[in-house]
């Protein structure tokens, strides 16, 4: 069985886990970011360490550790019970990152679709990396050049990433707009997705009082 998702696309800093945080609040919707699942690992253990050496300079995770991660990581959550590969619907933000990565998930994901965060100018992705460095004591934020990097490899193995999917699934949203207008983009075409055959229906709230 594949796991329903949509895929949140874009450059660093361009709004993927601001979105994805906001959406994964809405019932059967799974927020997952593969950039914390690798900050959650402890820095001492293998994969950390790893990724403490790629991350800082910019450069991608070898693929097969990264899928594996991510494979662990959707059990996890699906064995504690905060994912139902039924009835939910996963948010993939930051992963899969290159071609081969969508195409080794290509068998694990069903895409129902993407969103591009896109941003005209990459300098202003800049501005709020350096904004978020100072908030989240992020390492790979922290400095200019690993910036740079990071938007070299964005353009040069994550770009490419569109082309495995076919156009009618590829969504463009604006990135520069204000979180809350990003939000309503993405907003108008999920609700138009249609729901899985099997679904909770979301949580139910009982009023307290009897309508009129
Ligand atoms: P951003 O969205 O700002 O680029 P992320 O938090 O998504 O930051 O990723 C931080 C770092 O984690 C990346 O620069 C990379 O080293 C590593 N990383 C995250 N996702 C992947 C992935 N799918 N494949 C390989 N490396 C990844």
């Amino acid at each position: 069985m594949k796991y329903r998702a949509i895929l949140l696309f874009g450059a660093p800093g361009a709004g993927k886990g601001t979105q994805g945080k906001i959406l994964g609040q809405i019932p059967n919707f799974v927020h997952f970011s593969c950039g914390d699942a690798f900050r959650n690992l402890r820095v001492d253990s293998p994969l950390g360490r790893v990724f403490v050496e790629y991350a800082s300079d910019g450069r991608l995770v070898p693929d097969e550790p990264t899928i594996e991660l991510w494979k662990r990581s959707i059990e996890g959550l699906t064995a504690t019970g905060r994912f139902n590969p039924e009835a939910d619907t996963l948010l993939l933000d930051g992963i899969p990152r290159n071609p081969r990565q969508a195409e080794i998930m290509r068998d694990l994901i069903d895409v129902k679709a993407i969103f591009n965060l896109f941003c005209p100018v990459l300098d202003k992705l800049v501005v709020r990396l350096q904004r978020r460095a100072l908030k989240e004591n992020r390492l790979d934020d922290a400095n200019i050049e690993t910036i740079r990097s990071r938007l070299e490899t964005y353009k040069r193995e994550t770009r490419a990433v569109l082309e495995c999917f076919p156009d009618t699934l590829i969504h463009q949203i604006d990135s520069t707009q204000e979180p809350m207008f990003v939000l309503l983009d993405i907003l108008k075409v999920i609700a138009q997705i249609p729901k899985p055959a099997v679904s909770d229906g979301g949580t139910v709230y009982l009023p307290t009082t009897t309508p009129r």
